[in-house]
C-alpha cells in the first residue's frame, strides 16, 4: 500500500512539471527569433554580399514597433545591415517616447551586437513630399544635430558629420518620378549619394536611369513602419520562402561598417524586390554569373544542349537568343536546347539595368 502511494505521488510531481514545461514552450517569445532564413548569395566580383535595409522606422517616430524589433526581424530574414531611420520632423509619438534622435539607435545596437548585425546610425529628413521630399542620412554621428527649419541646411548638417544622402521614394505620393527644383539644387550641391528605386511595395523603373545617367547607386528599402512579415516574406505551399522583403545588396571588400560606406560611395549596390534586380549591367551580368554555372553538355550538327545550375535563393528568369522564357528556381539545374549558333544571346529578364532594358550576355 505505502509503495503504490509513493508511486501516485511521484507521478503526480512528474505530470504537473509537463504540463508547467509544455505552457513555458508555448509562450517564450524569443522562440520567434530562433531562427534565421538564411539568403545564399556566391560572392561577387570577389566582393561579400551583404544584404541590408536602410530604412526602417520605430515608435521613436511613426512606426508600431520597439527598435530591438527591427533587429530581430532583419536576423530573422538574413539581412546583415539596417538603419533606423526614424523622422526627425514627424514624431506622433512623442507624448510617450522619442525627442532624443539618438535614442532608437542606443535601444537596438546591444541587441544588434547580440544578434551580429550591423547597425548603421540614422535618420529621415522628412519634409513636404512632391516639393522637398524625404531623405536618409546614413552613417551618422549625432542624429541631434542635423534638424533645422530649412531642409536645405539639415542635409548640409548632416554632410558635416560625413553622412551618406540617400533621396528616398521619389514616386510615392505623386504620381510619377519628376525632380522637384529643391532635388535639382541637393543634386547640383553634390549632396545626394544615393536614391531608391525600390520603396516598400512601389518600383520606380525611370529612376533606374537616374540612378545610371547620374552614375549613384540603387538601394530597395522597406521603410517599414509595421510588422514586416506581414508585408512581404511571401511563403509557398511547402512552407519555402519563394520571395523576400526589399533587400539593398551590398558588395563589401570587408564586413564592417566602413565597408559597407565605402562600398556605397563607390556604387557596388544591386536593389532586390519581388524577385526583380536593379543595378548597372556589368554588376548583374556579375551576380548572375555567380549564381549560376552555365554548361555546354552536347554538340550536334543542329542543336547545342545547356545545362544551367543555380547556386542562389534566387529565380532567374532567362530568354535565350530572343525566343522563349526559362526559369532557373533557387538552388536547381535547368536542362535546354538552342538552335545551332555560335554564341548564345541570354537575356535576363528579371533583371532591370535602365528603364525598360535587360542586362544581356553573350554565352559560349
Ligand atoms: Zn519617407
Ligand atoms: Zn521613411
Amino acid at each position: 500500500m505505502r509503495r503504490i502511494l509513493l508511486f501516485c505521488v511521484a507521478a503526480l510531481i512528474g505530470s504537473s512539471a509537463l504540463i508547467a514545461q509544455n505552457v513555458n514552450k508555448i509562450y517564450v517569445p524569443e522562440l520567434r527569433t530562433e531562427s534565421r532564413q538564411e539568403v545564399v548569395i556566391p560572392d561577387v566580383d570577389g566582393y561579400e554580399v551583404l544584404k541590408g535595409d536602410f530604412h526602417l522606422h520605430t515608435v521613436f517616430s511613426d512606426g508600431d514597433v520597439w527598435p530591438t524589433y527591427r533587429v530581430q526581424e532583419a536576423w530573422r530574414d538574413g539581412l546583415d545591415v539596417i538603419a533606423i531611420t526614424d523622422h526627425i520632423e514627424y514624431l506622433p509619438h512623442k507624448k510617450y517616447v522619442g525627442g532624443d534622435f539618438n535614442t532608437p539607435y542606443e535601444i537596438a545596437k546591444p541587441s544588434a551586437d547580440k544578434y551580429g548585425l550591423m547597425l548603421v546610425r540614422g535618420t529621415e529628413i522628412t519634409r513636404k513630399q512632391g516639393v522637398i521630399g524625404h531623405f536618409n542620412a546614413l552613417f551618422v554621428e549625432d542624429a541631434n544635430l542635423i534638424p533645422d527649419d530649412d531642409p536645405f541646411v539639415a542635409i548640409q548638417n548632416a554632410r558635416k558629420q560625413n553622412a551618406f544622402i540617400l533621396f528616398n521614394h521619389p514616386g510615392w505620393a505623386v504620381d510619377t518620378c519628376l525632380v522637384t527644383e529643391f532635388q535639382q539644387r541637393v543634386f547640383d550641391a553634390d549632396m545626394i549619394d544615393g536614391i531608391e528605386v525600390v520603396n516598400h511595395f512601389e518600383f520606380y523603373p525611370r529612376v533606374v536611369s537616374w540612378c545610371i545617367d547620374k552614375e549613384l547607386p540603387m538601394f530597395a528599402n522597406s521603410d517599414e513602419h509595421g510588422i514586416i512579415s506581414e508585408d512581404f516574406r511571401t511563403f509557398g505551399h511547402d512552407s519555402k520562402i519563394e520571395r523576400f522583403r526589399p533587400m539593398t545588396l551590398v558588395l563589401v571588400d570587408e564586413r564592417t561598417q566602413e565597408g559597407v560606406k565605402e562600398a556605397l560611395l563607390e556604387g557596388r549596390t544591386i536593389a532586390y524586390t519581388d524577385n526583380m534586380f536593379m543595378s548597372t549591367e556589368h554588376l548583374l551580368l556579375s551576380l548572375f554569373e555567380a549564381c549560376v554555372d552555365m554548361e555546354t553538355t552536347s554538340e550536334g550538327e543542329k542543336k547545342n544542349s545547356y545545362k544551367y545550375t543555380n547556386n542562389s535563393s534566387f529565380p532567374f528568369v532567362i530568354s535565350v537568343n530572343g525566343s522563349g522564357k526559362k526559369v532557373i528556381p533557387p538552388f536547381s539545374t535547368i536542362h535546354f536546347s538552342a538552335s545551332n549558333q555560335k554564341d548564345l544571346e541570354i537575356t535576363i529578364l528579371n533583371m532591370w539595368c535602365y528603364e525598360d532594358e535587360h542586362p544581356v550576355l553573350i554565352a559560349e
